[in-house]
């Protein structure tokens, strides 16, 4: 069950993971971009951590939401909205049901109708869409999210600055289902 604490601890791990990584991050940006994602992303979980700390006693809805606000005005680039499209629509779920699975399909729902993206089109969805899957067989794990991220590798991207390459995209891993294998990992970290 999604909770306000396991959320903090979350986005604290997950902070700790993209700042680690800013560098391979922007890495992985640079053949196939434009070289800025761990930037945008150490924005992005810095405007997190610091709209979380500006909330008293809050509940889970106003904690995404506040998660959704900073990524959607922090990150700046093309993963930012999406990211924040994600935590969007899992705060106005959260009411209903505090179920992860539940909570990262409406997530996955979003980040597909806001980008447009399809599984195999080599961006997030290509991480988010399998780890969305694993939790109807119990498979969820490290190792699948691992096996998520290197899928984008071999994938020709269709969608966002990399599709600008064509087949030329092929061989690289995809920078933001990177930095969504992170976010699910420390999911797990967080004990969730
Ligand atoms: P920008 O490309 O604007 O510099 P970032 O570098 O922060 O933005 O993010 C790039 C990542 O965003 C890509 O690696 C990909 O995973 C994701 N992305 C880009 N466009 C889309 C899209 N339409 N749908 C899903 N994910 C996308
Ligand atoms: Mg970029
Ligand atoms: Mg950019």
């Amino acid at each position: 069950m999604l909770t306000v604490e396991l959320t903090k601890k979350w986005m604290e791990l997950f902070y700790d993971e993209i700042d680690k990584n800013k560098a391979y991050l922007s890495e992985l940006d640079t053949p196939i971009g434009d070289g800025d994602h761990g930037n945008n992303m150490k924005r992005g979980v810095t405007g997190v951590k610091e709209g979380l700390a500006k909330l008293k006693e809050p509940d889970l809805k106003a904690t995404l939401q506040a998660i959704a606000m900073a990524l959607i005005s922090k990150v700046g680039g093309a993963s930012g909205p999406l990211y924040g499209t994600a935590f969007l629509e899992m705060a106005k779920k959260c009411n209903e049901t505090q179920k992860p699975e539940e909570l990262f399909t409406v997530a996955l729902e979003g980040i597909k109708k806001r980008g447009g993206a399809k599984e195999g089109d080599k961006t997030m969805v290509d991480v988010w869409a399998p780890i969305v899957k694993t939790f109807s067989d119990g498979s969820f794990s490290k190792e699948e999210i691992k096996k998520a991220v290197e899928s984008t590798k071999d994938m020709e991207a269709r969608k966002g600055r990399a599709s600008y390459l064509g087949e030329r995209s092929i061989g690289h891993l995809d920078p933001g289902a990177m930095s969504s294998g992170y976010l699910f990992e420390t999911f797990i970290d967080a004990g969730g």
